[in-house]
């Protein structure tokens, strides 16, 4: 069997990617969860192992000098990386792995495995999207402003992933990122060894 993909998700605070993950994850139960090392402390019910694994700063640093950690960013003050030794079990057991992560996590897990594919999910407008952030109630206007100007940064760097998906909807989002995996699945050097095989025949 040849390995799994590594498939990372990246796009603005509020675009709605927890969301088009978890309908992913439905959609592709046999898919591998990539179980993130982070600084921050749990929120709610958030059990250590389950959603994250809960490090102190110290810790989280010990991984990165230990080689643990895949890649890394700083998010709202707060650690957040992929461990590697998990990452890789899954993907040569030939499982799909579908990753959230920063935008400059995305791109230095890239650069670390060229096969990684990259998805920007992208707001259908920054009105649509300020809606969303204002929707949920949890942020201050001066935090939704500071949001909106960051997810312009951060559609700046949209040009460095290998695809765009827009997110009008969680299933139509959905289903274009279950439709890319496919497409990745068929790529020639995934294929090769049918072709040998026939070849061969
Ligand atoms: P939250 O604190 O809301 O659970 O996550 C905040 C952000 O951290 C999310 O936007 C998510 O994309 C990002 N994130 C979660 N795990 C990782 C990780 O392992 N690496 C990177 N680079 N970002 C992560």
């Amino acid at each position: 069997m040849g390995n799994g993909l590594i498939v990372s998700i990246s796009g603005p605070s509020g675009v709605g990617k927890g969301t088009v993950i978890e309908r992913l994850r439905e959609m592709l139960p046999d898919s591998g969860r990539s179980i993130s090392a982070t600084s921050r402390a749990p929120r709610g019910e958030e059990k250590d192992g389950v959603e994250y694994y809960f490090r102190t700063r110290e810790e989280f640093e010990k991984m990165i000098a230990d080689g643990e950690i895949v890649e890394y960013d700083q998010y709202v003050g707060n650690y957040y990386g992929t461990p590697l030794t998990p990452l890789l079990t899954m993907s040569q057991g030939g499982q799909d792995v579908l990753l959230d992560l920063t935008v400059p996590g995305s791109l230095a897990l890239k650069e670390k495995f060229d096969e990684t594919v990259t998805i920007f999910l992208l707001p259908p407008s920054f009105e649509e999207l300020r809606n969303r952030l204002v929707g949920r109630g949890t942020e201050t206007e001066d935090l939704v402003e500071k949001r909106l100007s960051e997810a312009r940064g951060e559609i700046e760097k949209a040009p460095k992933f290998d695809y765009v998906v827009t997110n009008r909807s969680v299933e139509q989002a959905a289903d274009e990122i279950a439709a890319i995996m496919l497409a990745e699945h068929c790529r020639y050097q995934r294929r090769s060894v049918e072709v040998d095989t026939l070849l061969a025949e």
